[in-house]
């Protein structure tokens, strides 16, 4: 399994689980097609991937406690 997590000042933490990368990556675009609509798809797998642009907004400020990237699970 592979697992990944949003934190937000709008929902909190919720997790993430898919039976691999495509799946997870459904679960979360799910979410974030709700919660946050400014993300492309293409944002979505550098977060999965671990970005280093994402890895720094998920160690800080209002997103910190997110996963820095998605892991297994
Ligand atoms: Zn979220």
């Amino acid at each position: 399994m592979r697992g990944f997590h949003c934190v937000d000042p709008s929902h909190g933490r919720i997790d993430f689980t898919g039976a691999d990368d495509e799946e997870l990556f459904e679960e979360i675009k799910a979410h974030t097609t709700k919660a946050h609509p400014d993300l492309t798809d293409g944002q979505v797998r550098d977060m999965m991937a671990g970005a280093d642009w994402w890895r720094s907004m998920a160690t800080s400020a209002q997103n910190s406690g997110s996963s820095p990237s998605a892991y297994d699970k």
